[in-house]
């Protein structure tokens, strides 16, 4: 039987505007069968955005306030009963990196922000990969989950996206903790699809509007996409975002360990990519004129690597050992927020020459999670090549 296809909405939009937006993203998902079809009057919602750290609206690093008023405004409308708002972020707190964008300001339409730092014990005895989760305490009590990604790269799976985006699920240093436990690209993306299959997110947007290419997703440059992308189908989404950037699906984990996990799909054939214009009729589009239309060929992503075959598994392997963090001394400021957070026993990044010289290395120890390229706030850690406009 032939499998139902998975539907993308792209609805274009080159601005935060908050009227603007708002109306994007209703008529996007009335496409998808309007938000009565994800949300149910009087459940209780958690609406989880990319905040990976306090950072300013400007650095694109996490999710655009006007996505988020959006759809609490959508969910508003709903008849919603409680919605909270939060991610944990890898560095800070909920609140901080929500003050930074200007969300504790403002009209949240009967939202609040959430803690998010009270961890919960779960146990998913169903996990193909990861059996057990400490997720933050608002995750088990809300009926409902709708996921507010942000379009960016990403050192060890290449892009971030709806897949990715729940890791922020998982509370505080838990996080770094988990790239010790899933050692690897692929692994750690089977656990990420092991959080979709526990949670089941109902709804899936991603904020392309400002996107970040380069040395995402913490410390890359802002790039305009100007699209706004929604799905039930986390990969289908993802996979969209990577035709959009001329990046072949099947070079991401968390594409491939997703569908190969069931919680979605990369294949072109079975994506129904619609566009969704104010007042016009849905148009499906196949990914040629996507490209055509929204693409952006010169986006700075890792391209780099073959489909998957024994040989390819090696050299997937030479080439995540030969991608090292790599510190610019002339930005950093000895801060130790990469030496805090690299999961490593023993650390694989310290101050052996002492506090007034930047930390160092021991790349016999570094397992290449790059979490300290992703939390360190001076953009002076990149994987493995120098920024584009370093260059
Ligand atoms: S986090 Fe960045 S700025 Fe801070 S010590 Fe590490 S490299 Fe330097
Ligand atoms: S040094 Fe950085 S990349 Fe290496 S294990 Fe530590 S945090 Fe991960």
């Amino acid at each position: 039987m032939q499998r139902e296809k998975s539907r993308v909405v792209i609805a274009p939009c080159s601005t935060y505007d908050e009227e603007e937006v708002y109306r994007a993203m209703k008529c996007a998902v009335e496409l998808l069968g309007g938000i009565g079809a994800f949300v149910k009057a009087g459940e209780k919602v958690l609406v989880k955005p990319n905040f990976l750290s306090p950072s300013s609206v400007d650095k694109a690093v996490t999710t655009h306030p006007a996505v988020i008023r959006g759809m609490l405004r959508i969910l508003a409308e709903a008849g919603a009963k409680e919605v909270v708002c939060g991610d944990s972020p890898g560095h800070g707190t909920c609140k901080a990196a929500a003050e930074k964008i200007g969300l504790s300001t403002g009209d949240l339409f009967g939202a609040r922000i959430g803690d998010m730092s009270q961890e919960v014990h779960v146990k998913f005895d169903e996990g193909m990969t990861a059996k057990e989760f400490q997720f933050a305490r608002e995750v088990t009590e809300a009926d409902a989950l709708i996921s507010l990604c942000k379009m960016k790269t990403h050192a060890l799976e290449r892009i971030t996206g709806a897949v990715k985006n729940v890791y922020g699920l998982i509370c505080g240093y838990r996080k770094a903790a988990g790239h010790v436990k899933y050692p690897n690209a692929g692994v750690f993306a089977r656990m990420l699809a092991d959080i979709h299959r526990c949670v089941k997110p109902r709804l899936h947007v991603m904020d392309g509007i400002v996107a970040m290419e380069g040395n995402g997703p913490g410390s890359g440059d802002p790039v305009p996409m100007n699209v706004l992308l929604f799905s039930k189908d986390p990969v289908a989404l993802d996979t969209v975002f990577c035709h959009l950037v001329y990046l072949d699906p099947e070079l991401v984990p968390t594409n491939t360990q997703g569908a190969a996990m069931g919680i979605g799909t990369y294949n072109i054939e079975e994506i129904d990519i619609c566009i969704a214009k104010e007042g016009r009729e849905a148009c499906s589009i196949t990914a040629a004129e996507l490209q055509k239309r929204y693409g952006n060929a010169d986006f700075d992503v890792d391209r780099k690597g073959t489909k998957k075959t024994l040989l390819s598994r090696y050299a997937e392997t030479m080439r995540a050992l030969a991608k090292r963090p790599v510190i610019d001394e002339k930005r950093c400021i000895r801060c130790g927020i990469c030496v805090s957070h690299c999961p490593v026993p023993g650390k694989a990044v310290s101050f052996k020459n002492g506090r007034e010289q930047p930390p160092v290395y021991d790349y016999s120890k570094c397992i290449r999670c790059y979490c300290c390229q992703e939390m360190c706030p001076r953009h002076a850690i990149t994987a493995g090549k120098k920024r584009r406009r370093d260059l």
